[in-house]
């Protein structure tokens, strides 16, 4: 069995009584965590889960994410995170496009889970506060005698997980990860970030984006350390938690490592035991990683996209001061190119775009063979939509994208997921939406919107409109009223105009 599902078996034999997780002070040992695993297993067995079949999670981090991770994944069975913030439709969507089966679900997701559950068909649900009417309670279905073990032959080349990411083109799409793409993505880290067997790591980034449990919590569990879930972001709190719990490895995005930055904690907290600092899923601006080595700590970064599950290049702490501001050079076991528009490779100084391959690239869409076509090459190389320049070094910074997606706070938001619905609203002739900058967010969404004839929206309309439509963060904070758009021959907006005219800040 070489599946992710076996992992938790694995480490309870070699250091059951070691903390795996620690939730709100509840500790679980790697004893436990295997054990809940296995009962969860046979129990979503019971509930007629097969191999194959895709197993949804919704909910912030919370021990029970990780559990139906490990025990889908023993199954053989394809598990689907759903993101906490998104509106009822948008997890329609997801729970659809997947045909999960059984969907896993928080307390504080019950009214969104009650506002989809009849739009979805045969759709299981369990939920971690206890039974309501129709579905089942979590811990219910952990009890029972001792469980046996399963029988399940899980393969590397057999699909792990199914992570939402949307597109340019509008709709989420699962980006398929294999048992073996996040096995070497989890490799990929171990060797380059120098996870050592005990570490503490807080996991502050959601387990529902790849740079949560890909990047954070499975390197730490493979070795036997200690995850802290986090289930909300704090930063005074992540910072009292890195005193009290002495963290050595945190891996998280601009914003919060900004907010920690900005804390009052930050000059006097005792922050020694930290070791790792990594920072990635974003932009790193300089004036951050200055701060965090001027408060004597390394400060490592990494770039890296859903697709391929996710690292792709790696700033190590040791090169974190003579290379701050680059995204680094490749994981060990992976491939990166900085390639012009005809695939040839680009000269050091040369922007080009940045293409990746190896283990840990996807095996495509879900579903989607058109769109997994038009991003990963025959050959397997996965075009990112990032631009680049690499340093005679072989050091690789990130300049600039080439795809339409405003990334504010780690999260990535699409405009034309947003302008599709934009374009339905009865008094809107025609739309864009950019990102403009932001100090906390690094990027936040504008709606540039050309009114119809005789109409006159206002700003709150136009968001009111999007509310329930959309999770929170992929609504625009502002709206600008133009007479036109620029277009080019063809009808496609002219994005680059619309940035340029309507970008600036305001
Ligand atoms: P996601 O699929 O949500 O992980 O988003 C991936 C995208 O985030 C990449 O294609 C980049 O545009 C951006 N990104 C991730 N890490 C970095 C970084 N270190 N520097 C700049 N952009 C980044
Ligand atoms: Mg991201």
């Amino acid at each position: 069995d070489q599946g992710i599902g076996s992992w938790p078996a694995r480490r309870a034999r070699g250091t059951p009584d070691r903390v795996a997780v620690v939730h709100e002070d509840r500790e679980w040992t790697y004893r436990q965590l295997h054990d809940r695993v296995l009962r969860l297993a046979h129990a979503l067995r019971r509930l007629g889960v097969r191999r194959g079949h895709r197993v949804a999670y919704l909910g912030p981090n919370h021990p029970a994410f990780l559990e139906t991770f490990f025990a889908a994944g023993a199954l053989g069975a394809v598990f689907v995170p759903l993101n906490a913030r998104l509106a009822p439709p948008e997890a329609v969507h997801v729970l659809t496009d997947s045909g999960s089966t059984v969907l896993v679900h928080a307390p504080e997701q019950a009214d969104l889970v009650d506002a989809v559950r009849d739009e979805v068909r045969d759709l299981c649900v369990v939920a971690l506060a206890g039974p309501a009417p129709g579905g089942f309670g979590y811990d219910d279905l952990l009890g029972g005698g001792p469980p046996e073990p399963l029988d399940e032959a899980v393969l590397l080349d057999d699909p792990c997980l199914i992570m939402y990411t949307s597109g340019t083109t509008g709709r989420p799409k699962g980006a398929v990860l294999t048992h073996g793409n996040i096995t070497w993505n989890t490799v990929n880290v171990l060797i380059d970030m120098d996870l050592a067997s005990d570490e503490v790591t807080l996991v502050v980034a959601p387990l529902f984006h790849a740079a949560g449990l890909n990047m954070a919590c499975l390197p730490a569990l493979i070795k036997g350390g200690t995850a802290i879930l986090v289930p909300r972001f704090d930063p005074d709190e992540a910072l009292r938690t890195i005193e009290r719990r002495r963290v050595t490895h945190v891996f998280g995005v601009p914003t919060m490592f900004r907010a920690m930055a900005a804390s009052p904690r930050w000059v006097d907290a005792d922050l020694s035991s930290l070791r790792l600092v990594h920072c990635g899923g974003a932009p790193v601006p300089r004036a951050l990683i200055r701060a965090y080595l001027e408060r004597g700590l390394s400060f490592g970064q990494g770039y890296g996209m859903t697709e391929t599950s996710p690292g792709a290049l790696c700033l190590s702490r040791e090169m974190g001061t003579a290379k701050a501001g680059s995204a680094g050079v490749p994981h060990f076991f992976t491939d990166v190119r900085v390639v012009r528009p005809d695939r040839t490779e680009a000269e050091p100084g040369e922007k080009g775009e940045i293409v990746v391959s190896g283990p840990n690239v996807m095996r495509g869409y879900w579903r989607r063979p058109e769109e997994t076509a038009l991003v990963l090459t025959p050959d397997g190389w996965f075009r990112s939509g990032d631009v680049a320049t690499s340093d005679p070094d072989g050091y690789v910074t990130v300049v600039d994208r080439v795809k339409d997606v405003i990334i504010s706070g780690g999260e990535n938001v699409y405009p034309a997921e947003v302008e599709n619905l934009l374009h339905e609203h009865p008094d809107i002739a025609g739309c864009g939406v950019i990102g403009v900058p932001d100090p906390e967010w690094g990027e936040v969404g504008r709606a540039v919107v050309v009114p119809r004839p005789g109409t006159s929206p206002s700003e709150a309309q136009v968001l009111g409109f999007l509310r329930g439509k959309l999770a929170g963060y992929k609504i625009p904070r502002s709206v600008v009223f133009a007479a036109e758009l620029p277009h080019s021959a063809a009808g496609k907006l002219l994005k680059e105009l619309v940035r340029a005219r309507y970008g600036a800040d305001r």
